[in-house]
């Protein structure tokens, strides 16, 4: 599958890159939520979440800590907030998979438009988790 991030990975297409080994890149975003806003990706082409390898995920976690610490030093930011979108409804653009480490300064004015849906109800609740851990 080509998408603009395969193209980055084979080196097509310039990227500013932070970071590369034998599995992922990790580069830049061309439209940056705060400066510094970095995307950890994949080399081995998935598209989300939902068809991720699982050996791709034991090595995610050790690397967005590495990226983390690293973006913290480099930039002296006071928190990062790491963010995947996964399928369009949740805001996905890139069908490439790929995780947001956006770094974050104390009243940067960056709001992910916080919103609160309610339950009917402590059953309802629940049910959903019931429903959820079922599936799993
Ligand atoms: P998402 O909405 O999670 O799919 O995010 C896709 C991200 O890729 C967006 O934040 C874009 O700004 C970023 N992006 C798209 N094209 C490029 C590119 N050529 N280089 C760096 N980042 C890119």
């Amino acid at each position: 599958m080509e998408t603009i991030f395969s193209k980055i990975i084979k080196g097509e297409i310039p990227s500013s890159k932070v970071y590369e080994d034998e599995d992922f890149i990790a580069i830049l975003d061309i439209m940056p939520t705060n400066l510094g806003h970095v995307l950890l990706i994949p080399k081995e082409y998935f598209e989300n979440i939902f068809d991720a390898p699982e050996s791709v995920g034991s090595k995610v976690y050790p690397l967005l800590s590495k990226l983390a610490k690293a973006m913290k030093e480099a930039l002296n930011c006071d928190g990062i907030n790491i963010v995947q979108n996964n399928g369009k409804a949740a805001g996905q653009e890139v069908f490439h998979a790929h995780i947001h480490l956006i770094p974050r300064y104390e009243n940067d004015g960056i709001r992910f438009t916080p919103q609160h849906k309610e339950y009917d109800s402590t059953e309802h609740m629940q049910q959903t988790a019931e429903k959820i851990k079922s599936s799993i």
